[in-house]
């Protein structure tokens, strides 16, 4: 069985509970599990809860968050048609970056979101998350608003909302990426459907085949994070 073999998210999140397998389960307030529309096309992932996210149990409730829903309304989604996570589900110290073994011991339940929710897109936040799922040493400057293609999954790195706050030139990018996350939606879905080879069949982290590649991304908008141009075989 594919992943952690959870039939669905509130088994994921039962499964879960409580989480000390790390050491962030000691300092954090509550797991920020995730939230949105559990067979959204959009998936969005950040780094790791805050301070805000931390206390109230969801990600990006902060003024970060309150950007990230300006954001999805102007690539014409609403929040609660998407689904957001974090790499990993608590709180690091003072926000710092987490450790290895905390993002180690949190990527099963990030792979098995992904896996259940099976998303056309993920979007990732920042730098951190960029970094991790696209498995690059490419920077978020040279990578946000460009798709890549990561398994059967189109990624659209973008600059965290936290860092547009105070930086009119970030805020600008973002609107832009989030135009191009709009474009992206509308080509995926006036593109035809191989074979009807939808996200429910099969491993949706497996490697794509090339024709479910969007039209949007075959269309030389696409730069590869890899420095050899090769595409990447299969999500983190
Ligand atoms: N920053 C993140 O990366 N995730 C959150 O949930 C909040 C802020």
């Amino acid at each position: 069985m594919a992943g952690l073999g959870c039939p669905d998210l509130e088994a994921l999140r039962t499964h879960i509970g409580d989480c000390h397998r790390c050491p962030l389960g000691e300092t954090r307030t509550r797991v920020v599990f995730g939230v949105g529309d559990p067979r959204a096309r959009v998936m969005l992932i950040g780094e790791g809860p805050g301070k805000n996210e931390d206390l109230k149990g969801e990600p990006f409730v902060g003024a970060a968050g309150q950007l990230l829903n300006e954001l999805l309304a102007h690539a014409g989604l609403e929040r609660h048609e998407v689904y957001i996570a974090n790499v990993v589900k608590c709180r690091p110290p003072g926000n710092r970056d987490p450790e290895p073994i905390e993002i180690e011991t949190c990527t099963p339940f990030l792979r098995e979101q992904i896996r259940l929710i099976a998303p056309d897109v993920l979007v990732t936040l920042g730098n951190f998350a960029t970094k991790f799922v696209l498995k690059t040493e490419v920077g978020i400057t040279r990578l946000h608003g460009k798709p890549q293609q990561a398994g059967r999954f189109t990624v659209l790195p973008i600059f965290h909302p936290a860092a547009a706050i105070y930086d009119r030139t970030k805020r600008d990018a973002l609107f832009a990426d989030f135009g191009r996350l709009r474009e992206l939606l509308v080509a995926a879905t006036l593109a035809p459907e191989p074979g009807d080879s939808g996200a429910a069949s099969g491993d949706p982290l497996a490697p794509a085949p090339a024709a479910t590649v969007p039209a949007a991304v075959e269309s030389g908008a696409t730069a590869s994070a890899s420095p050899d141009a090769t595409p990447q075989p299969r999500l983190f």
